[in-house]
């Protein structure tokens, strides 16, 4: 990295290096999850929701790209197996075997749901100290919560066709 631009960053590098990474780790559980969903995925709506998981399929893709190169920037390492994954993960995975749009829905929406409590903390340990990170943090965030949005939209049109 750039000698001004790493030294403008007030935190321990170490330490947001590894939250990068446990974030990457998410991404990736989140951008395979989202995958998956959208080829099991059966019931009502299926067409429209089949396209909404790829298209967040995409953008959490997108999200890991930013992350990776963040670190790399810091001087760091994005994490190099998907064994590490797992262990660095603080959202995980949930398996897609229950194959019903409700069910399929109702999990993505959680992982949003703690996708955006994760960088909302993750926000607060940076506080003024690494304003490149907050603002790529603030916009993945921004992604985060459009998904959920779109998510629980579909699942109330879902309830609406399945009373
Ligand atoms: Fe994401
Ligand atoms: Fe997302
Ligand atoms: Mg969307």
């Amino acid at each position: 990295m750039g000698t001004t631009g790493k030294s403008i960053v007030k935190l321990d590098v170490d330490a947001l290096i590894e939250k990068l990474n446990s974030a990457l780790a998410d991404e990736w559980l989140a951008y395979y999850q989202y995958w998956v969903g959208a080829r099991v995925v059966k019931g009502p709506m299926r067409g429209e929701v089949e396209a909404e998981l790829l298209q967040h399929a995409t953008e959490e893709l997108g999200h890991a790209e930013t992350l990776a190169e963040r670190i790399l920037q810091l001087g760091g390492k994005p994490l190099l197996s998907p064994e590490d994954w797992f262990k660095a993960s603080a959202c995980g995975y949930a398996v897609p075997s229950d194959e019903f749009v409700k069910a399929i829905l109702t999990q993505n929406i959680e992982g949003e749901q703690c996708a955006i409590l994760t960088y909302n903390k993750l926000l607060e340990f940076i506080g003024h100290g690494d304003p490149i990170t907050a603002h790529e943090i603030g916009e993945i965030m921004e992604d985060e919560v459009e998904h959920e949005e779109d998510l629980q939209n579909l699942l109330e049109d879902l309830e609406t066709f399945i009373k």
